[in-house]
This record gives structure tokens, sequence and C-alpha cells, in this order.
């Protein structure tokens, strides 16, 4: 195909959203699947209502996945066979595949599109195979950084490889536009990785505010089959990096202080990084402290129930060791739940310590239980933190994302299409 083949109508725009390794139609809280399935699911809807068509590309992940859903009136994810390594970065070998898989839909379909949107290393290498042939632009999320994750590992937890820091170098260097999603990825982008400042955008994720708002704490736990003890709440993908183990021990210290009506909800399954289940390790961890009768872990719970969990919390816990941005924090804020978090980058620019709960630096449970109590003793002050957590939430929304990316996405196409067609004129 020649590139100036590639140059669509002034028409409705059409973007090839390259997802590879999770749906964002599938279960989250389990697997790999957490807020970059939120954040392509939000996007693409809100696309949608914008008159934006996407199709979503990802791997068929059982024989049960149809080839193609619809997400929204102008999304659809279409599910391409991709093996099925359980192994994220055994997937990297069938990358090649993928992408030829994307360019025969397309052709059998006799779709252009105007722009290729790759989330992830491993899409981000999918899309670079695919540039030019199946889109003239490329913007990219990372979502999260290798490099990043590698510097604020939990112990026992499995670097990433060179392998992805040097694709992720790679696509920090070729992709017409980067998407961060802080100030602090930006800089990591520029800084770690070599990026053109130029080429680097920071635009926040969002919450949907309609789902998320406060509810009736009492009604919530009415519904949540929970009755007038106080509780804390976990939300999030079992595996080392996001540190439930810490809030294990700092509710076991809680007891020890005669908060002893305290039990501590886990929402969320394995994420399954390695061969280890975080969930059976942290229940071992939670049976010697004496805590396992205190702790109820609900497996994964469907997004849209997430409410009222965050709703009958008297705190949400998130002591992770990275957090490339952390919706969870958003959305307990949302609803009005204050949160004590780890003072990482991600959190960092969701949460206001003592304002909307604390940021802690490290991991000590000591210090969580400390500041988890403060609340607990001051329900007075968990109420205004909560409701200063509220009034810092409605500055986000997948709308105003979506505003934001649309903007951003025009301009590459713009440029991809006079830099098509200064090519054309010279051959
Ligand atoms: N989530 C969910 N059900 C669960 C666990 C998590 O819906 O049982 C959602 C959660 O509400 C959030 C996302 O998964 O929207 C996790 O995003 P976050 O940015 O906190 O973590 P990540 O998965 O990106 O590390």
């Amino acid at each position: 195909m020649a590139e100036s083949d590639l140059l669509t109508s002034d028409g409705p725009r059409r973007i090839a959203v390259v997802s590879m390794h999770t749906s964002p139609t599938a279960s989250l809280g389990q697997n790999a699947n957490g807020g970059l399935n939120v954040y392509v699911r939000e996007v693409c809807t809100a696309f949608s209502d914008r008159g934006i068509a996407t199709d979503i590309f990802t791997r068929k992940q059982s024989p049960d996945d149809p080839g193609v859903e619809s997400l929204a009136a102008l999304s659809r994810v279409i599910y391409l066979p991709a093996g099925r390594p359980l192994d994220k970065y055994s997937l990297y070998d069938e990358v090649p595949a993928f992408a030829v898989r994307i360019l025969d839909f397309a052709r059998s379909e006799g779709l252009a599109y105007d722009l290729l949107f790759s989330n992830y290393w491993l899409s981000g290498e999918v899309a670079c195979l695919l540039r030019p042939q199946l889109a003239a632009g490329w913007t990219h999320i990372a979502h999260t950084l290798g490099l990043v994750k590698n510097r604020t590992l939990a112990a026992g937890a499995r670097p990433e490889p060179a392998l992805r820091i040097r694709v992720e170098r790679e696509i920090a260097h070729q992709a017409d536009l980067l998407v961060a999603s802080t100030n602090d990825e930006a800089g990591d982008l520029v800084g770690a990785y070599g990026a053109d400042p130029e080429h680097v955008v920071v635009v926040p994720p969002g919450v949907d505010p309609s789902m998320f708002q406060p509810i009736d704490r009492e009604e919530a736990r009415r519904k949540i089959g929970y009755g007038s003890g106080r509780l804390l709440l976990f939300v999030g993908r079992l595996e080392r990096l996001k540190g439930v183990e810490v809030a294990i021990r700092a509710l076991a210290l809680l007891r020890d202080r005669r908060h002893d009506d305290v039990r501590l909800l886990v929402l969320g399954e394995d994420s399954r990084d390695g061969d280890e289940s975080e969930m059976v390790r942290l229940k071992t961890i939670a049976t010697e402290l004496g805590v396992r009768d205190h702790i109820d872990f609900l497996g994964s719970v469907a997004h849209h129930e997430l409410p009222f969990f965050y709703s009958a919390a008297n705190v949400c816990v998130m002591p992770s060791y990275s957090e490339s941005f952390g919706l969870v924090g958003l959305e307990a804020q949302a609803c009005g739940t204050p949160v004590v978090g780890s003072d990482v980058t991600g959190l960092r620019s969701v949460v206001r310590d003592d304002v909307s709960g604390y940021l802690i630096d490290g991991h000590e449970p000591a210090a969580y239980a400390e500041r988890i109590g403060r609340l607990l003793d001051n329900p007075e002050l968990a109420v205004q933190m909560g409701r200063r957590g509220r009034l810092l939430a409605q500055r986000y929304s997948w709308r105003r994302t979506a505003d934001r990316l649309q903007d951003l996405f025009e301009g590459v196409v713009e440029r991809a299409q006079v830099r098509v067609q200064a090519t054309a004129r010279h051959e």
C-alpha cells in the first residue's frame, strides 16, 4: 500500500486501538485486568459519543471470545488469535503474527484508519510494525513503565526484563505522540527513556462521576452485607506491587491497639504475574498474624458495584510500591472515602496528603496503622477528608480525558497527513 493511500477522508475519524494483552471487556481485578482495561473502555465509549469510531484489537484469550463484539455505538472489540501464552513476556513472540492479523482484518473489511493508538509496551511494538501500513499517525500510552516499576520493587517481586525496557525505549523514540498520565511519568519518558519533550503530553485519566458518588454508608453496607463495624478496603489486582501485605500487617497492629471491630475487605484476584499465588501468600501471612478471621477476600467485584464498597468503607488503603496513576484512589475519593496510600508518583497526583487522606513514605505497617487509626478515631476528620477528596475527584472525568485526547489526536492526524503528502510530492 502506498503511504498516500493512508489518507482517509475528512469524514468521521476512525482509530485503530491496539490493546494486545488484555481486553476492555475483561472482568476487572484479576489477571492483568485493571486500570488499562477501564481506560480503553471509557475512552473508546466517550469517543463513540463524539462520533469517533474505534476498532480495538485484542487477542483471543478463550475459545468463547467472539470474533467481534460491540463496546459502544461506534466502538467494537476485535478478537484475533495470538497464541494463548499465560506469561505476558512470551506474548512478545506473538507480536509479528498479531500485527499481520490486524492488517489482514483491515484489508478484508476495506478499512482505512486515521490513527493508531497503542496501549502498553506490547501493543506499542505491534504499532511499531503496523506503521505506516495501517495508519500514518501513531499515539502511544504506556500505562506503566518498566524502569519506573523496577525502581521500587516489593521484596520478592520479579523485576521487569531488559526486553520490555528496550521496547519501551524504541516506542519512546518513534511514536508521534506519547500520552503520560502524570507529570512524573512525562518526566520519566524524557529523562529515563530519552523521548523528545515536544512529543510528550500529560492527559490524566478520569472517573465516571455518575457511577462513582457517595452512597449513604448504612445503605451501602446493607447492600454488600456488612453491619456496623469499621471497614478498611483494598481494591486491585493481587500482586506484590500493590502492597496488600502492608495493609494486613497494619490491620494486625490496629487490632492490637484495641481497634477490635476493624475488618479488612480485599477485592481482587491473583494477577498471576508469576507462578506464585499472591492470594495464597496473603492468606498465609494473615493466618500467621492471627487476623485471618478479620479479613474477607471477596475476589474480583464488577466495576459498577464498587461504589457500594467505597461508600461502605471508613478508609481505602493503597500501599502500592508503584502506581502510574491509581484509578482506585480516584474512585474512592469520588465516593467521599479518605485514602491512606503510599507516597508514590501516581498516587501523589490523585491523593492530597493531609487533605483527602494520607500519603506515607515507605511501607512500614506501623505508619499505615497510625494514619488509619487517626481516621478511625476521629470520624469527623474522616468525613472532612472524604468531602475534600470528592472535590478533588470532581476535576477528573473520562469526558475531560477524551476531550483532551481528541484535540491532541487531531493534531497528530493533521501532521501525519502533511508528512504523507510531502513524501508523495517528492516521489
Ligand atoms: N477493579 C474492579 N474490580 C475489582 C478490582 C479492580 O473493577 O475487583 C477496577 C478498579 O475499580 C479500577 C481498576 O480496576 O478502576 C484498577 O485500576 P488502578 O489504576 O487502580 O490499578 P492498575 O490495575 O492500573 O494497576
